[in-house]
């Protein structure tokens, strides 16, 4: 492909909207365009590098199994209806009506039409196990799109699901799948994580999130480098060590003033006890109900812990005010002992004695409070965020190390949660009806280019693996006027793709200045200069992105020369990922 001839719109000024690298060198490189909040325009470079990561997906899909289909993005109401989900799904979902008054949404996911589908067409015992996917258009009216197509409203997404007839079999379906996504984002090049994930209200069942690890991730993952536990913030427990008093010998408990002070920093010093001597309070209301939550004054609430802990979709934080109005005490005294809200505490208090929380009454604390004593145990869960240096739950030896990630993949074991619902059957080998269970396993396709992208990039742009390069191999031509340049980078060119390797050729009639800034921000693999001194000499020059020596070859040599460097290159930058 030539340079010249093909939309690659790089640009120099960096775009002052993209809050991440990624975001930014994806726009800086001509990959994508915006069109609107969420959705973008792929153009001929970031396409390229689109139909290379759907190519891997669905090769590993094959191999293990699953039978690809294409189902509509446009969905019918009453299939959500028969679900439940038209309800519960809430605003990400883009509803409309047809001409005749019917409604329909854009699917964010297709559990609904593929449970449809295989309610009318799979019968019996002998028809599973059966794992169906597609790589396929999803919209989700997401509530802040942002970093490009990291988290875009329209984005593309390979779903695959799976039915069997027992939980013995949708664990073989289940291996199958984290096996493949091991197989696919190593092959992308990329670094990454498979942690447990949450399951939410559904509860019982099974999940495990991939992240790619980086920066600018939005997750937090907990990990532990002795045993290999890996858990998202939602799911992750830690050991907490056992509580000490916060100052010394228990007294009696006892109030004190703590004038005009609302925060735990403040009060913590003012009486000079440290935080994790302090019991904090927070309202949460979900479901209609209303609950005093309590966490060590150093802690965090994690909202899905607590959500889980009640049994409820999700609960929200009530803000001051509303706080205030329901438990009848102004913020930043509230505390346990006395309370008017029903309380729930996360587990680590419990080995807390002597602790210090709000007395209830404006502008003054508690000291000394001991459970049992003053106050009444309440129940326990868990409900505040590890933090890193926590000893990890499994081996309970190493401390747990947080670090951000990019979820890429999630996979889930959805029992009969659909089939039930939307009364799908099969008949078992006895004749008897049975309703089969299902998995789901998600990847996002175009979330994986900019993820990519923010793990291989470097200062002057990006610094694609071999196996997502929208071109393998860039030549550069110093001067396009001159015939002979033309003529040795044509029979390079040729060469290569006479053997599969993709070029691209920058035949522009630039500044020199500007083909080498570009050749680094668009970052493939191989770049080629042909021309000036070096071809005078009868050699072209060949560098690696991202590697600082240049080789000079000879010109009868460089076809060879470089199928050998990109051929041992092939599979070597595949295997970052890092052990389960
Ligand atoms: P997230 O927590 O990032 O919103 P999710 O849990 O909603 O993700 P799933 O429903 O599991 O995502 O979808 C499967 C995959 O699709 C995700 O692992 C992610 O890689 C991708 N994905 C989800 N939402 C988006 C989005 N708005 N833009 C791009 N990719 C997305
Ligand atoms: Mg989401």
């Amino acid at each position: 492909m030539r340079f010249g001839t093909t939309l690659i719109p790089t640009l120099k000024e960096t775009p002052v909207e993209a809050r991440v690298e990624s975001h930014r060198l994806m726009l800086r490189a001509g990959l994508i365009r915006q069109l609107g909040a969420g959705i973008y325009t792929w153009l001929p470079l970031g396409l390229r590098v689109l139909r290379k990561v759907e190519a891997i997906v669905r090769e590993e899909m094959d191999a293990a199994g699953a039978q690809e289909i294409l189902m509509p993005a446009v969905q019918p109401a009453e299939l959500w209806q028969e679900s439940g989900r038209w309800q519960k799904y809430g605003p990400e979902l883009l509803r409309f009506q047809d001409r005749g008054g019917r409604d329909f949404c854009f699917g964010p996911t297709h559990e609904e039409v593929v449970t449809d589908l295989v309610r009318r067409e799979l019968r019996s015992y002998r028809d599973l196990p059966a794992n169906f996917y597609q790589i396929q258009t999803k919209f989700r009216d997401e509530i802040r799109p942002r970093f490009g197509i990291m988290r875009g409203r329209e984005f593309l997404m390979k779903d695959a699901y799976s039915f069997d007839l027992d939980e013995a079999s949708l664990d073989r379906s289940y291996r199958g799948m984290v096996d493949a996504y091991h197989r696919i984002f190593g092959r992308c090049g990329l670094r990454f994580r498979a942690v447990e994930a949450d399951t939410g209200a559904i509860g019982g069942a099974f999940s495990h999130e991939f992240h790619v690890l980086a920066e600018s991730g939005e997750d937090v993952i907990a990990s532990c480098d002795g045993c290999g536990y890996a858990a998202n913030l939602e799911k992750a427990e830690s050991v907490v060590s056992s509580a000490i008093a916060p100052h010394g010998q228990v007294g009696s408990m006892r109030q004190v003033d703590t004038p005009g002070m609302k925060t735990m920093e403040e009060v913590a010093a003012f009486l000079g006890c440290a935080l994790t001597g302090m019991v904090k309070s927070l309202v949460v209301e979900g479901e209609g109900r209303a609950l005093q939550l309590l966490l060590r004054g150093d802690h965090e609430l994690n909202l899905v812990k607590a959500a889980n802990a009640l049994g409820v979709g999700s609960v929200q934080l009530a803000d001051p005010v509303r706080a205030a109005e329901l438990s009848g005490v102004p913020v930043g005294s509230m505390g346990p002992v006395g309370a008017r809200l029903p309380l729930l505490a996360d587990r680590c208090l419990e080995g807390l004695s002597g602790w210090v929380a709000g007395a209830n009454a404006d502008g003054r604390h508690l000291l000394d409070v001991v459970w049992g004593r003053d106050c009444s145990k309440p129940p326990w869960a868990d409900l505040h965020n590890v933090v890193a240096g926590d000893l990890c739950p499994r081996c309970q030896v190493s401390p747990l190390r947080l670090d951000r990630g990019i979820e890429v993949g999630h996979v889930f074991k959805l029992g009969d949660k659909y089939t039930r619902a939307m009364k799908v059957t099969v008949q078992d080998a006895d004749g008897r009806e049975k309703i089969p269970i299902m998995g789901c396993y998600g990847i996002g396709v175009s979330r994986i280019v900019a993820a990519a992208i923010e793990q291989n990039h470097d200062d002057n742009g990006i610094v694609w693996p071999l196996a997502l390069a929208p071109f393998a191999v860039e030549i550069l031509l110093v001067n396009p006027k001159d015939e002979e340049s033309v003529g040795v980078a044509e029979t390079l060119e040729k060469g290569l793709r006479q053997v599969g390797i993709e070029v691209l050729m920058d035949d522009r009639d630039e500044r020199l200045g500007v083909k080498f800034k570009d050749a680094d921000l668009l970052g493939l693999p191989f770049r080629v200069v042909v021309g000036g001194r070096s071809l005078k000499e009868g050699a072209v020059e060949v560098q690696r992105r991202g590697q600082p020596e240049k080789e000079r070859i000879a010109v009868e040599n460089g076809v060879t020369h470089l199928i050998a460097r990109v051929r041992a290159t092939d599979g070597v930058d595949n295997f970052k990922n890092l052990p389960l």
